[in-house]
């Protein structure tokens, strides 16, 4: 059977619908990590190898969780908080109120994250989104005009006529249902046909490029587009990312990852603190009950501050406190401009074409700023309007999004005053927490006269600006037109056989090398194949029958475009 047809077309998830298949590199992932022969082994003399891995975010602990179990010793260098860019800050006292400072919202179409969430037992609900059955009620307020909507029923006029626009643009210039029929069928190589045409179309456009050229957003006034960046379909708040690269959006819209979204019963921090000392049945080389914690002690090393290659040739990665262990691969899962500003790394380690896409890649900012309060207030029904007394809320003014997250009446809830990206974060950066809960509370004090929101408000609220953390410098990426070249470098680097001996050995992954940055899913996919490649680097195969990312890169890869 070629691998253009694997036989992943009869699995449930291409039956059930849409997920995160391609479209760049349409390698079935949840396939590979079911297969009951395991993703890899390693040579009897490279068991118990160590292996670092440079951050303790998702990526990092899923790459290391998985080399564990083929029988490598993870060496996991921490700077800061395991869990990275899944943090869910408990509020002050034991209400067990969460705030979800960073990924809050998981699509369904995300079959790794669900296949890792699933493994150590965690449960999601529906995610408050605008519009949503789930959500109770949405307003959105925009120049001062107001529109309410119950549930997802009663959509006015211009959302549908928006909404309509916005499918039938996608239709009109990016073969949607095609495609995405492709993904849900898992026809690779009608799907590589399809996408592959749009790359050098849209790459070097933007997501507002493709909606004000569109028939379908033409036909409708400026308006329309405007309330479309502030409404979007499915999170909100789509005017953030007007400037970047329509491919990234298409990617979004074709896997379904504004849709179905789903939030973590306690917290998502939990999926890799749980991965961390989750001990996996049936480790290659490693006793019975061995977790990532067991191979710790219980906490990872500090963080790396200097990478470099010993003259015998391997990796040598030095600690905050002037450690120093080597080895014959390291893989780095932080934001790639850590590697030009916090770890001194050497240049020679990465080509200058790979200098160049993890220099250039481009970071959003994002803020948010969260208050518990005593209970969900906003279920009263006001009795002059017979509304909700408040909504789940967009708008153009500073807040930009509001979540209302609701435990049940008898217990205290939160609510994100507002989550919002690029300027309007940076308007708040150099806010201390106070500042920013007064500006928000009288922001919404215009969407809400008379609704005394503060009275509610128990405990320290929570905020976070992830440009102004040290460890992140920005939020997730968002690639500008044209970068669509510097993406494939990143990506495809795990693919090291061809590269000279001296830029071997050390691996990237995590958000800013993935495909669908800002989604979970994207950073866990690129930690797959980093462990694809670290297994090869050290003389390792794939296991029989169960190819992996690597073995179908050549085949099925993303497209190159001339440089
Ligand atoms: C505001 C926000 C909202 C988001 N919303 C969603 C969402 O709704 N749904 C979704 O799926 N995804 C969302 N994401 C994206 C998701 O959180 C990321 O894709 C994912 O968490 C990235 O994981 P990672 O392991 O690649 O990176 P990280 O989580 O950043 O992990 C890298 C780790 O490296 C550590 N580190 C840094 N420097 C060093 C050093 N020198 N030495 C050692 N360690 C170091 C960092 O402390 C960090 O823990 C959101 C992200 C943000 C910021």
């Amino acid at each position: 059977m070629s691998v253009l047809h694997p036989p992943t077309q009869e699995t449930a998830a291409a039956r059930s619908g849409i997920t995160t298949f391609g479209p760049d590199f349409p390698f079935a992932y949840d396939d590979w990590l079911h297969h009951p022969a395991g993703l890899g082994r390693l040579p009897p003399e490279r068991l118990g190898q160590e292996v670092a891995i440079i951050g303790g975010g998702i990526a990092g602990v899923t790459a290391a969780y998985e080399l564990m179990k083929l029988g490598c010793k993870p060496v996991l260098y921490e700077a800061g908080r395991l869990g990275g860019r899944l943090r869910s800050q408990p509020f002050e006292g034991d209400s067990g109120i969460i705030a979800e400072l960073g990924g809050m919202r998981f699509p369904r179409s995300s079959v790794c994250f669900y296949h890792y969430l699933d493994l150590v037992g965690l449960s999601t609900r529906p995610f408050p989104n605008p519009l949503d059955p789930a959500t109770p009620s949405t307003l959105i307020d925009l120049e001062g005009d107001q529109v309410y909507v119950e549930g997802d029923r009663d959509l006015p006029r211009a959302l549908r006529e928006i909404s309509d626009a916005w499918r039938d643009a996608l239709e009109e210039n990016a073969d949607f249902s095609d495609i995405q029929s492709a993904i849900r069928t898992r026809d690779v190589p009608k799907l590589k046909a399809l996408w592959n045409r749009l790359v050098p179309l849209w790459d070097e456009r933007t997501f507002y490029d493709f909606v004000a050229s569109s028939r379908a957003f033409q036909k409708h006034p400026f308006r329309h587009r405007e309330i479309f960046g502030q409404v979007g379909f499915g999170t909100g708040g789509w005017d953030s990312d007007f400037p970047n690269s329509m491919l990234e959006i298409l990617r979004v819209a074709l896997t379904n990852l504004d849709e179905d979204q789903r939030m973590v019963v306690g917290g998502v921090e939990q999926l890799p603190r749980r991965l961390w000392s989750h001990a996996p049945g049936g480790c290659v080389h490693w006793p019975a009950g061995t977790s990532l914690s067991t191979l710790h002690q219980g906490s990872p090393r500090p963080g790396a501050r200097r990478i470099a290659r010993t003259p015998e040739g391997r990796l040598a990665v030095t600690d905050r406190w002037g450690g120093t262990a080597t080895y014959d691969a390291v893989l780095v899962t932080c934001q790639s401009w850590l590697l030009t500003t916090a770890i001194d790394t050497d240049e020679a380690l990465l080509s200058q074409k790979m200098w160049m896409a993890l220099d250039r890649t481009r970071y959003m900012q994002s803020s948010k700023t969260f208050v518990m309060v005593d209970r969900p207030f906003w279920r009263d029904r006001d009795p002059a309007t017979g509304r909700y007394a408040m909504s789940m809320t967009l708008t153009d003014r500073i807040t930009r999004g509001t979540y209302l997250f609701d435990e049940g009446e008898g217990r205290p809830a939160s609510i994100c005053l507002s989550y919002s990206w690029m300027g309007d974060a940076l308007k708040v950066l150099p806010l201390p927490v106070d500042e920013r809960v007064a500006l928000m509370l009288r922001a919404l004090g215009r969407v809400y006269p008379g609704l005394d929101i503060a009275s509610h408000i128990i405990g320290d609220p929570i905020t976070v600006s992830w440009e102004s953390d040290p460890n992140f410098l920005g939020a997730f990426k968002g690639a500008l037109p044209g970068h669509y070249r510097y993406n494939h470098r990143m990506y495809g680097h795990f693919m090291q056989a061809g590269m000279p001996p001296g830029e071997r050995g050390i691996f990237l992954a995590g958000d800013g090398i993935s495909w669908t940055p800002a989604w979970a899913e994207g950073a866990i996919q690129t930690a797959l194949n980093a462990v694809w490649g670290i297994v090869r680097h050290l003389g390792g195969a794939s296991a029989a029958g169960n190819a992996g990312p690597g073995d179908l890169y050549r085949e099925i890869g993303p497209i190159g475009l001339p440089e």
